[in-house]
């Protein structure tokens, strides 16, 4: 499809198909249980819309968990990795070597954030960055434990499900993972984890997790020398889209570099333009030691990588690796997907309709008593639904009725936390599209009360 035939498209729905009820069916039948959360089977992608198997066309808030952030089927990321097929398919990184590899890794490396040298170490996935990371820290520290945040989520394998902290069903049954991890409150505005009734200064709760972290784990009972890593989301994704305060990251800083411990910043969901900068430690003022990525590093092909800096490589080769990271239909993705982002200035247009999409969502919450919260950066955004405002009990049912009435009417959103909703379209919506969307969500929620 080219961008021209991209525009003018509009949302479309009709009530439930009988194809999209065939499918489900099936799928049911042959597919493991999974978290499936709306009836929606795609078929089409078309920029910031997807069509279903009935012809019904849904616009896209929910980016494939922030995957598709240049829209579904961008043209050029097609055309390269249609190159690619027609070229080498696979030709492991682990033991041979590829030209596009090489430009992956270089595209990589130039837009991390960090002015130093750098290595990249490809994965398949999130989970897989993750625990890329975790044996990058202990290699090159020597130790074995860790620290890592309430509310957080890095993966689901047993290395990063240990970090994981943002659901019990995560670790249902599955107990005990990697141990080692310690996990500490993030400093959460919104709901603030030291349960200080009312407002707290910033920099007071900032203050307050990084004297946790110092005085009751540091100074208590986990030696500073036995730390390989502080691993850390810039923005908590799955746990609620939670910003911490400005300062926070550049205090973490201070501290991990006060005992020699590196920081491990994952970047997963937050990287590649969502926040509206190209990675949301920028905002934060922070260089990371290691950072992982995936989702959208390819535009939804899967891939992941660990991009950590020069020193921490590997000591000998053989200590880590796998067979499909850096796979070349991939790699052409990655390489192809930061060419496009900056061909189209999708990092500006992240920062300028992000800004534009939370005036609306603010204005949502002046109408509706019901949305406690609006927050995140750039196209990283959550509505957060309470019982009450002043209490801020989560409200986890409202929500839900309002992702299910507002699939009703064609837009496809995904929850997060006990009771948010995240907003993250692609990163090349235009302003039309956002009040498209908002003029949906604010008919769902009406609908919902
Ligand atoms: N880290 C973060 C911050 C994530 O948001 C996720 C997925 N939601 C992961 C890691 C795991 O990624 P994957 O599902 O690709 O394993």
């Amino acid at each position: 499809m080219m961008q021209e035939e991209l525009n003018g498209i509009k949302i479309k729905v009709t009530p439930p198909g009988p194809e999209a009820k065939k499918i489900i069916e099936l799928n049911d039948k042959y597919l493991a249980r999974s978290t499936q959360s709306l009836p929606v089977v795609g078929k089409l992608g078309k920029g910031v819309y997807v069509e279903d198997v009935d012809g019904n066309v849904y616009l896209d808030f929910a980016s494939g968990i922030s995957v598709t952030n240049l829209g579904h089927l961008d043209p050029y990321v097609t055309q390269k990795v249609e190159e690619q097929l027609h070229k080498l398919w696979h030709f492991p990184g682990t033991d041979f070597y590829t030209e596009m590899q090489v430009l992956a890794a270089k595209s990589l490396i130039e837009v991390t954030p960090g002015k130093f040298n750098k290595k990249v170490f490809f994965t398949n996935s999130g989970t897989e960055s993750v625990e890329a990371a975790i044996k990058i820290a202990k290699s090159y520290t020597h130790r074995e434990r860790f620290i890592g945040f309430i509310g957080a989520f890095h993966g689901r394998t047993q290395g990063s499900l240990s970090f994981t902290a943002s659901k019990p069903i995560h670790h249902k049954g599955f107990f005990p993972s990697m141990p080692g991890v310690e996990h500490v409150p993030f400093p959460n505005p919104y709901r603030n984890p030291f349960n200080i009734d009312g407002y707290e200064e910033p920099d007071e709760l900032v203050n307050r997790v990084i004297d946790y972290i110092e005085t009751y784990l540091l100074k208590t009972y986990v030696p500073p020398e036995d730390v390989a890593g502080i691993l850390a989301e810039p923005i908590q994704g799955e746990g609620g889209y939670i910003v911490p305060p400005m300062n926070f990251f550049k205090e973490l800083r201070k501290l991990a570099d006060k005992y020699h411990i590196p920081l491990l910043i994952d970047e997963v969901q937050s990287g590649f333009g969502r926040t509206g900068k190209f990675f949301a430690s920028e905002h934060f003022g922070v260089e990371p030691d290691v950072i992982t990525l995936a989702k959208s590093i390819a535009s939804g092909i899967p891939m992941g990588a660990a991009v950590m800096k020069e020193e921490m490589n590997f000591s000998e080769n053989g200590l880590h690796s796998n067979t499909f990271g850096g796979n070349l239909i991939a790699s052409a993705a990655c390489v192809a997907t930061i060419d496009e982002m900056k061909k189209l200035n999708a990092v500006e247009n992240a920062a300028k309709q992000g800004a534009y999409m939370k005036k609306r969502l603010v204005e949502l919450q002046n109408k509706y008593n019901e949305i406690g919260d609006v927050r995140g950066l750039g196209l990283m955004l959550a509505i957060d639904f309470v019982k009450d405002r002043r209490t801020k009990e989560p409200n986890s049912k409202l929500r839900n009725d309002v992702i299910n009435n507002a699939f009703k009417n064609g837009l496809i959103l995904l929850s997060t936390g006990s009771s948010a909703i995240r907003i993250i379209p692609p990163l090349i919506i235009t302003q039309e599209q956002v009040d498209e969307g908002i003029e949906v969500l604010d008919k769902a929620i009406k609908m919902s009360k």
